[in-house]
């Protein structure tokens, strides 16, 4: 049975404020019930706060909106993130006076205030999880969707996956990527060959292994599958769908791990799909959006409100203009995240496992909660305009 995905549109008919998102937000936390859950429960507000002079993340008018449906529940909000981006979150425009509650690092200031759960996934045998996420009751996953270097895009998932855990956690997940091996040291011919697959990588995603001499490296981050290297590497160095969708998976692991320290149905989950750049927002500075804004989403599923926005995404033209001059388009096909940044980092695939591990279902019904009705020119005192 589909799960309801509550969705803002963008648009409006009227040029009244009751039209716009931040609106369009309030009826979502109405359709979701938010304030009749959190009734004395400590609710995690768990956001990207961003970092540096970056400014596409959730705006402080729509955090403010949910801290106040969160009080007026009777529940205890904060706002969460992690500890290098709520230190600096001020000069953002977060603060406990714009958003009306505090704001504390996820992980503890020195990220040792973390709760350990055992798993094994690739390389990873543990995850560390911040202690104000654990010590929440309900959450609300209140993310900004954009794309992503290594995922393709970051939504719900992302924000709760990769925000959640320590940096620990963060850098081994990252190191999954080379679990399964990708260079053939014993396919380098010499090292005039292992040079030139090296320098065949116009975005220096290939360097020399550090810690491998003689060896190759690929920053996953920095490839877009364009496949020049495979002309010249004649099997040494490997790029597999199978490598980049371990990065994806594990975050997926991770989001189901920080979600199973909350009881069924102590979560929310809202996306807003606006100025979304190609970067995410740890970049620590902001793009021009490259695909027009989708408005907002609100479940209670992640799974469903991720795929929802990946659907009504998948065939909006990309804004090229708006790229940064060194992104480079290589394929015409599958999601235009796809098309940025690599056709092996593919959402379908990412939400395909996340519902295969039990976080969420693919199958929703979206439901507008303000439809945009064109205006009607058709009655009878209609007057022609006038052309000056
Ligand atoms: S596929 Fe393209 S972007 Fe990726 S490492 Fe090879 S040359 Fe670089």
């Amino acid at each position: 049975m589909p799960v309801p995905v509550y969705w803002g549109s963008p648009r409006q008919t009227q040029l009244t404020g009751a039209e716009t998102l931040p609106a369009k937000l309030d009826l979502i936390l109405e359709r979701l019930h938010l304030r009749e859950r959190v009734k004395d429960q400590r609710v995690a507000i768990k956001m990207h706060l961003g970092s540096d002079i970056g400014y596409s993340m959730v705006h402080p008018v729509f955090v403010r909106r949910v801290v106040e449906a969160v009080k007026e529940g009777g529940g205890q909000p904060f706002v969460t993130d992690l500890p290098h981006s709520v230190e600096t979150a001020y000069m953002r425009g977060y603060t406990a006076e714009t958003l009306g509650c505090p704001l504390y690092p996820s992980t503890g200031l020195d990220e040792k205030w973390f709760y350990t759960r055992q798993h094994s996934f690739m390389n990873l045998t543990e995850f560390e999880i911040g202690g104000a996420i654990r010590e929440a009751s309900f959450l609300v996953d209140l993310a900004h969707v954009k794309g992503h270097s290594s995922t393709a895009f970051g939504g719900a998932l992302k924000n709760i996956g990769l925000g959640c855990v320590t940096g620990t956690t963060r850098s081994k997940m990252h190191d999954v990527f080379h679990f399964v091996p990708y260079v053939h040291k014993e396919r380098i011919r010499d090292e005039a060959h292992r040079a030139a697959i090296r320098d065949s990588c116009p975005y220096g995603a290939i360097s020399d292994d550090r810690s491998d001499p003689g060896g190759l490296h690929l920053h996953d981050y920095k490839c877009n599958n364009c496949m020049r290297c495979q002309a010249v590497a004649d099997g040494a160095l490997e790029i597999r769908p199978e490598s980049f969708l371990a990065f994806m998976e594990a975050m997926n692991t991770s989001a189901r791990l920080v979600l199973d320290t909350f009881e069924p149905g102590h979560a929310v989950f809202i996306s807003l799909a606006t100025h979304m750049t190609p970067l995410c927002d740890c970049y620590g500075y902001t793009t021009l959006p490259v695909i027009a804004d989708a408005g907002i989403f609100g479940s209670d599923d992640p799974v469903a409100v991720d795929q929802a926005v990946i659907d009504m995404t998948n065939d909006f033209p990309i804004l090229e203009q708006n790229l940064p001059a060194m992104m480079e388009i290589v394929t015409r096909e599958g999601h235009p995240w796809q098309q940025i940044h690599g056709r092996f980092k593919d959402p379908f695939a990412l939400l395909a496992h996340a519902e295969r591990i039990g976080l969420g279902t693919r199958d929703y019904e979206l439901i507008d909660v303000l439809p945009v009705a064109e205006p009607d020119f058709k009655q009878d005192t209609y007057v022609q305009a006038q052309p000056i």
